[in-house]
């Protein structure tokens, strides 16, 4: 599944490519994404600018002016970019095709992406109104971070991944994150002290960090827009390693569900 740092990765990737760009046209081949894409969607999309692309948590928002395209990877959606010559695949759902032929085609074998188009703000649209602080803006920190956990008994682990809490951390770099903070997953959210609060909020934002500059993980077929693989999983310290020594002290790293995914911890490291 496409995490921040991919559609960061992402982001970054197209920016030069669509910025101040004329679209030409967009092709829509099937409608039947998370949301039906919709209908009028060409007619509103054909000979406007991109102003800007920017990011919120993981959907992107590309800035057409007259109102915003929205984007979603969902669960194994990717963007590419290709040519007016190169032939649509079977899962390549959605172009967008602009003036000087360059064309970015959003692959999803899966179809739980999401192109939508909203008008004014759209932070103001239900999907993304919800959302809390963007890990790397300033306003959060550990103080953020101990407020929002609170009052929730839920483990440390479900609650990073809660995208009212922080936007966009998912289960790699919850992991990741609660490795380096020493705090086993399972602790109740509630029982993190401020020190600790602190600690697991500058992890999260240098294991997304340090995530984006190696161009986002390879898991499965995520290939950045520049079509290079990103090679940030061979510095996980434990996503995957089940049963692997740790990293830093040796004991075998534990494997667990939570909420139907998969956690990684050292049980001695981690407490
Ligand atoms: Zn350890």
């Amino acid at each position: 599944m496409p995490e921040l740092p991919e559609v960061e990765t992402t982001r970054r990737g197209l920016v030069p490519l669509l910025v101040g760009k004329r679209i030409k046209a967009a092709v829509v081949r099937h409608h039947g994404l998370r949301q039906p894409v919709p209908r009028n969607l060409p007619k509103l999309l054909a000979g406007a600018t991109i102003r800007n692309l920017a990011r919120r948590g993981k959907y992107l928002l590309f800035d057409c002016g007259k109102g915003t395209l929205i984007l979603h990877l969902g669960m194994s959606g990717r963007l590419w970019v290709a040519n007016k010559a190169t032939p649509a695949e079977k899962h390549d759902h959605f172009d967008l095709v602009l003036e000087n032929g360059t064309v970015v085609r959003l692959r999803d074998p899966r179809r739980f992406g999401l192109v939508l188009w909203h008008k004014g703000d759209p932070l103001s649209h239900p999907l993304l109104a919800g959302i809390g602080p963007e890990p790397f803006a300033p306003e959060f920190d550990g103080a953020v971070l101990y407020q929002a956990t609170r009052n929730r008994s839920a483990a440390i682990k479900q609650v990073l991944m809660d995208s009212h809490v922080v936007a966009g951390v998912g289960n790699i770099y919850a992991n990741e994150a609660l490795f380096r903070s020493g705090i086993n997953p399972r602790t109740p959210a509630r029982r993190i002290g401020h020190e600790r609060c602190k600690s697991l909020a500058r992890n999260i934002k240098k294991t997304l960090e340090s995530a984006i500059v190696a161009g986002g993980s390879s898991l499965r077929d995520y290939v950045g827009s520049d079509g290079l693989a990103g090679n940030f999983q061979s510095q996980f310290m434990v996503y995957g390693r089940a049963g692997k020594p740790c990293q830093r002290c040796g004991t075998k790293i534990r494997e667990i569900r939570q909420g139907q995914r998969s956690t990684y911890y050292c049980p001695r490291c981690q407490k």
